[in-house]
Formats: structure tokens, sequence, C-alpha cells
């Protein structure tokens, strides 16, 4: 029967191919980790043909697992978003190093723009700020920097494109050049409403529109693989930038359903159904699905700081050996005896947005020790993650439930505590691989293997554990007074 979903998730410091079972079981998987270029202070660049390769190498790994590729019905693809790669359409070969997401090269382009007051307009349109993050400055960077980039918009032989467009290029041997509308959302050059690429857009950020892709459906039969990788041709029918994904993996698909991912930040996403963020706490919009040219929206925010603090704690104040020792000190004391952590280590994310801002310990005396600042530690995540709904509920997005994943989230204290401090049920799937699932999701959907997103979801997402808020109103309160006044000092 071929009923195997393949999955290749393009993380930024790994690659990985994993095969699941109709019914969202992982069966199989292979990784390798990914070369990291740092050729200066604060750029970040990937090598494009070592993605394809040990994607390949990876995919190539785990196919024999399913019985060969006649058993596999569809492939997944999932991204590290806003990663741009430039290549020559006519010798399927990169032109330069991937400029990676994390890379802060084109600051100045964007103060310039911010400058010349595009902010707000591009805003509306695209729902993103002016920041280097986004895929559209990192184009730009290459058409002027690069000549061999250049040379091939004059020629006309130049595609870019995020990380799944430059695989499905090469999973097809060249012959589809397209994007999804999640990664096509995080370019700065796509409008929220249309999700098509703007010739406005292309125009203020100086990148030829010819050399973007097609901007395509998450799932449906999108291209078909080469026959000679694997075989046979395989239907590719899933693409999503890795976000959209953990948020589809964890079943957010009705409006005010929230997922937060717990890693070393955090990264929230609140599906909005059909209608378009409008953020006035500069949250973002962006894209959560698209099927059959039908789409759904989501705002995201970020905190910066989050499993990082815990790892401050761990490598700088060695108070815990591992990271799971937090969640044994927390239990151990009543309260943080009044000690309250400001984890604002590299300034302060959504929304407070402030840069320059740095991290506060507040309240401490004799009594405070390992355990108090532990508790602390923790209980910043939900202080900051209050903040946060707070901001999304002004923004006409209150949650209704949050569904958790990332490496934190195995600590159950700090589960309780977010929801104690939300006050809405936190829930925690058994298998966290949340990305990973949904790109799967969405190819089972595309393959036909459910008849929509929505019961591929049903199906494949899994057993949950949950917490129920708990906590009494006026300890809930003064923990957000003390938190507001250490806040104000950072
Ligand atoms: P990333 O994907 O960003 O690398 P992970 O999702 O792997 O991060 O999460 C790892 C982070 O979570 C680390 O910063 C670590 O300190 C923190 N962490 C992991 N387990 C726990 C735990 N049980 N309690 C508290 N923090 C934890």
């Amino acid at each position: 029967m071929s009923d195997y979903i393949l999955v290749l998730d393009e993380g930024t410091t790994s690659t990985r191919a994993m095969l699941f079972a109709s019914d969202g079981v992982l069966v199989a998987s292979a990784q390798k980790p990914l070369t990291q270029h740092y050729p200066q202070s604060g750029w970040v660049e990937h090598d494009p043909r070592e993605i394809w390769d040990k994607t390949l190498a990876c995919a190539q790994n785990v196919v024999p697992k399913a019985g060969g590729a006649a058993s596999i019905a569809c492939i997944g693809i999932t991204n590290q978003r806003e990663t741009v790669v430039a290549w020559d359409r006519q010798t399927g070969e990169p032109l330069t190093n991937a400029i990676v997401w994390q890379d802060r090269r084109t600051e100045p382009f964007c103060a310039e723009l911010r400058e010349g007051g595009h902010e707000a307009g591009v805003q509306e349109r695209t729902g993103l700020l002016l920041d280097p993050y986004f895929s559209g400055t990192k184009m730009r960077w290459m058409l002027d920097n690069v000549p061999e980039v250049r040379a091939a918009a004059d020629k006309g032989t130049l595609a870019f494109g995020t990380v799944e467009s430059w695989l499905v290029f090469k999973l097809t041997g060249g012959a589809a050049h397209v994007t999804d509308a999640s990664n096509a959302s995080r370019t700065l050059l796509m409008g929220l409403e249309d999700a098509q690429f703007d010739e406005g857009l292309c125009d203020l950020f100086g990148v030829a529109r010819a050399a973007l892709p097609g901007v395509v459906d998450m799932a449906g039969p999108l291209a078909m693989t080469a026959p000679e990788l694997f075989g046979r041709s395989i239907p590719i029918t899933g693409l999503a930038g890795d976000q959209q994904a953990a948020t589809i993996g964890q079943g957010c698909l009705a409006p005010g359903q929230t997922k937060a991912t717990y890693g070393t930040g955090a990264f929230v996403l609140t599906c909005q159904g059909s209608r378009i963020p409008r953020s006035k706490n500069r949250l973002l919009g962006t894209v959560l699905t698209q099927i059959d040219g039908a789409r759904t929206y989501a705002i995201e925010g970020s905190v910066f700081v989050a499993g990082s603090l815990v790892q401050w704690l761990r490598d700088s104040l060695g108070i815990v050996e591992v990271a799971s020792e937090t969640e044994a000190l927390a239990r151990s004391i009543p309260d943080s005896g009044g000690v309250v952590i400001v984890p604002a280590l590299s300034g302060l994310g959504a929304p407070h947005w402030q840069a320059e801002a740095r991290g506060v310990i507040a309240g401490l005396s004799f009594a405070s020790g390992k355990a108090q600042l532990a508790r602390a530690a923790l209980e910043a995540m939900a202080h900051q993650t209050h903040d946060l709904a707070a901001a999304y509920t002004a923004d006409g997005a209150p949650w209704q439930t949050l569904r958790i994943d990332g490496g934190m989230s195995a600590n159950d204290w700090m589960a309780q505590d977010l929801a104690d401090m939300l006050g809405i049920p936190v829930e925690r799937p058994g298998f966290v691989e949340t990305t990973a699932l949904g790109a799967a999701m969405l190819a089972a959907a595309g393959a036909g293997l459910y008849p929509d997103l929505a019961s591929a979801c049903q199906t494949m997402r899994g057993r949950l554990a949950t917490f129920e808020p708990a906590m009494a109103a006026d300890v809930r309160a003064a923990r957000l007074a003390a938190w507001k006044k250490a806040l104000s000092a950072a």
C-alpha cells in the first residue's frame, strides 16, 4: 500500500527526512547537520549545494525503510523561513551562498526605507515590518553585491527562492520554480490579500519580478519528483514554512487557537481564520494556510529569550547542571520569595520591542537562593507570554487555548504556570515534532489520503496532556504587579 508520507524538514542547523505512516506515527528518520558560515559579524550563510546534497541523502536513506518509493504516497516539505537562495535556472547551480534569516547585513537598507516613511505602507500590504529578517532585502543585497547574480538577472536566467523553492526545483529536475503562500508571505514582496508578488513592492525593494517563483497552494498536487531520484516519481503535495507547519501540526485551524514553541526563544502564532490581520501592536500578519486558493491567516509574535534563560542559569551561573532540574527547584518552594527576572538579555521582542532593554533581577533578599532564581526564571516565561497575550487581545485576537511545543515545553511546572497565569487551558502533544507533523498533515491532505486538512489533523495529531488553570486570582494579580514593576526597570 502506498500510504507513507515522506517529510523533508529543513531546519537552520540540520536537515532531516522523516517517514510518517498515514495515521501520523513516525516510522523512520535520518538527519544531517548543516554547516553554518559566518563570513562577518552579523552575517550568516548556508551552502545551497550542501542543503540539497544532504536532503537527498537523508531522503534516500529513509525511502528503503518504507519498502521503496512505491510505498510512498507523497512528500511534504517544511523549512527555515526567509532564507534566500539564488540560482541559475539553466545550469541548476547556485550563484552564491544562501543568506540565512538570522543575517543582519541589510539593516542599513531597512533603516533607509524606514526613514523614507515606507514602513506603514509595507506593513499594511504585507503584514510585516521593515527588518533584515525577511527575504526581500536579502535578494536586493545579492543583486547589488554579487556580480554573478546581477549577470544572471540581466540574462534572464536568475531564480530566487526560499529553501523549499530551491528543493522543489532540484527535486523536480529543474521543472518547477514555485514557492508556497506561507513562505512567500515572509518575503516583504507579497500582498497578503491576493498572495501574489506585487509589482510595486518589487520596485520598492529593487527585486526583479521575473526572478521570483510562482506562488502555489500549500497542499495539493504541487509537483512531481524526477523519476531517477527515488526510482519512481513521487508527488510533492505539501509545503509550509516551519512556524506555519508547527501551527498546523498543533491543529490550530480555528480562530483563536494558538501555538507557542518554547525553544531558544518563543514563537507564537494565533489562527485568524480568513480575516487578514492588521496589528496595531507590532505583531506580524502572515499566511497560515492556502488550499484550493483559499487562505487563512495568523498573527505572529516572538519573544527573544525563553530556553536561553535556562541555559544562562546553567552555563553562566551554574545554578543547574541540566535544564530539566529547574522543574524540581521550582516545585521545592511555595513561591519565588519576591524574586522577579525580566529576561531582556538581548533586548525585548513582542510586544515591547525594546532592542536596548537589558535584563533585571528584582526583589533579592538573603532568603534568595538557587530555587528562587530557577523558579523566577520559569515564571518569566508565563509573564512574557501573558504580555504577548494582552497584545493579541488588543489586536482583536484573544487566545482560546495555548498549545505548546519545543524543548522547554517538557517542563510540567512551566506548563501549569502558563495555564495559571493566562487563565486558559494549555495543551501539550505527546509527539512534540509538530513542525514535521504539520508538513505530513498538509502532504496527506494534498495527496487525498484525507478529505481535507482538518480531518488529517484530527487523526494524525495524537494524544495530549492538558493543564487547566487553577491559580487564585489574587496570587495571579500580585505576580503580574511585581512583573510590571520589574519590567519598567528593564
Ligand atoms: P531550539 O530548537 O531553539 O534549539 P529546543 O526546542 O531544542 O530549542 O529547546 C531547548 C531549550 O529549552 C534550551 O534553551 C533549554 O535550556 C530549554 N529546556 C529544555 N528542557 C527544559 C526543561 N525541562 N526545563 C526548562 N528548560 C528546558
